[in-house]
């Protein structure tokens, strides 16, 4: 397999008058639709001097055009380079200067000012994609002839780069290749048991793997419909889920969907399947949803650099709190900060290996290098232990580890344990500059409704009987709601900006 277009499209549905993607407005785009766009898009590109393996940045809204861009860069050769919506004129600045792609292509509104930027990184065109279709990029598109089939790739080139959330440190670009997205695509197609008429409810954003490699690359391979959301609604999920058999989403989708009480076992009538992955899922939250729906929500683990990892089963049991098993053909293992691997139910950083996990960080051969073992196998930074079944528990993100007093301290154990208070809807545990143990323990937690019971001695003194004093938290705040990024992530860098200096307030 070379270039993953022509994976995907061998799996198009011989009707080619079969609908694609259908928009919530209710506009309908048919493979045939996705097939000439996407062969026009590919053309400009060549047109445009966008030689195989040049980088394309894309910084616009979700669209049916989008994809078809996306899938213009496979066919032309190009690699795909996709950006937030939400960063800022001076971030745009740094992936253009880091990337250096040959073209950007924006919003109308944002092209003034990104011009001047893309210009003086060096990328030759500037071009505009807008949410309802328009820009100037389909406007020259729209008279040319289709390419046919796709530039010929080698499975290891690259595809697409994506930039790590950079929640700490610079971002990185994560290269990957053709053969990366394609065997997760596959495995993830066969996983979860796609079928033919399989209809899928798509509320994430594109720029991320999620809503891009896991659920459009499945659809595609699957030749079959998705239901395309501009954004996460839950009204819109509600109304349109009766059509759909299969959501992805991040667990916020599905706390949300669980605070309205329109979401009842009826309106999830022809689903198959719930996914959630790019952040933690609550067991509470598993569990409200089994009882409200009937349905078990299947949870699974991946990350940027390595596409999907680990999924609970399809057939099998699906069990609350862990990721699952490994997919096929990726290998994994718990080692400590050495590498040696670790026994079973023994905490350390998940390391994986599978055709999957990307080649490098862009340019970057000595992070890249630092990152995985002589063996091949990549260091997640996942916190996470093996259980004697073989399923997967995420305990915490190793840079998320709370030092204190020399000891370590595994947030993930602490919010298991405060979120199980009745009354607590749920908590973030970070650690806080303390001046004698190095770091203290520090909870944020949200309380639910009509408990003014719960108070930081209360919560303090429930946590005493069930774990060692050095892990409960010296301080605890009351919070609204925890801020999350787009993916549904806990930000603690910004709960630990918050709190910071509070911790001796007291
Ligand atoms: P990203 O590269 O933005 O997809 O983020 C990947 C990170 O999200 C992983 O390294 C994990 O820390 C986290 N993550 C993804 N899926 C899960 C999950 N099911 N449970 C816990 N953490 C997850």
């Amino acid at each position: 397999m070379g270039n993953l277009y022509d994976l995907l499209s061998q799996r198009f549905p011989a009707d080619r008058n079969r609908p694609c993607i259908e928009t919530a407005e209710g506009g309908v785009y048919t493979y045939a639709d996705l097939e000439n766009i996407s062969g026009r898009y590919a053309q400009l590109l060549v047109q445009t001097g966008v030689g195989p393996g040049e980088r394309v940045a894309v910084q616009v809204e979700k669209s049916p055009e989008a994809i078809f861009l996306y899938l213009a860069c496979l066919r032309a050769g190009a690699v795909y380079l996709p950006l937030n919506t939400a960063y800022t004129t001076n971030e745009i600045a740094y992936f253009l200067g880091d990337a250096t792609p040959r073209l950007l292509i924006c919003r109308s509104e944002t092209e003034a000012a990104l011009a001047p930027v893309a210009h003086s990184a060096g990328v030759a065109h500037v071009s505009t994609l807008d949410e309802d279709g328009g820009g100037t990029w389909p406007v020259l598109a729209a008279e040319l002839e289709p390419i046919s089939g796709c530039v010929p790739r080698a499975p290891e080139d690259t595809a697409a780069i994506l930039y790590t959330s950079g929640t700490t440190g610079q971002p990185k670009g994560a290269m990957l290749s053709h053969r990366n997205l394609g065997s997760c695509a596959l495995s993830l197609h066969q996983s979860w048991g796609f079928q033919a008429d399989d209809v899928l409810l798509h509320a994430l954003p594109i720029y991320h793997t999620h809503g891009l490699f896991v659920a459009t690359n499945c659809v595609l391979l699957n030749g079959t419909a998705m239901l395309f959301l501009r954004k996460f609604d839950t009204d819109e999920v509600i109304r349109l889920l009766p059509r759909a058999t299969v959501m992805m989403g991040v667990p916020t989708f599905y706390t949300r969907l669980l605070a309205n009480p329109a979401f009842d076992r009826a309106a999830c009538g022809t689903m198959r399947l719930f996914i959630s992955g790019s952040a933690p899922l609550l067991e509470e939250t598993f569990h409200a949803f089994e009882t409200r729906t009937g349905h078990r929500i299947l949870e699974r683990y991946g990350m940027t650099e390595t596409g999907m990892n680990i999924s609970n089963p399809l057939d099998g049991e699906r069990r609350p709190g862990t990721v699952g098993l490994p997919l096929p053909e990726v290998e994994v293992r718990v080692a400590d900060d050495a590498g040696a691997v670790l026994p079973v139910d023994e905490i350390g950083v998940l390391e994986v290996r599978g055709p999957n996990v990307f080649s490098g960080y862009w340019q970057r051969p000595e992070k890249t290098a630092s990152e995985f073992r002589a063996d091949g196998f990549f260091i997640t930074g996942d916190v996470a232990k093996i259980d004697e079944r073989g399923y997967i528990h995420i305990v915490g993100r190793a840079k998320d580890l709370i030092i204190s007093g020399g000891l370590n301290i595994y947030p993930k154990e602490i919010e298991l344990n405060i979120d199980r208070i009745a009354g607590v809807v749920e908590s973030a545990v970070i650690g806080l500059d303390h001046p004698d143990f190095g770091e203290a323990v520090a909870a944020v937690v949200v309380r639910a409704d009509g408990h003014p019971d719960v108070t930081d001695t209360s919560i303090i003194n429930q946590l005493k009987g069930e774990m060692a004093g050095f892990k409960i938290p010296k301080r605890v705040f009351f919070a609204d709601e925890l801020p999350r990024n787009a993916m549904g992530k806990v930000q603690k860098s910004l709960l630990r900006k918050t709190y910071g200096g509070m911790l001796t307030d007291a």
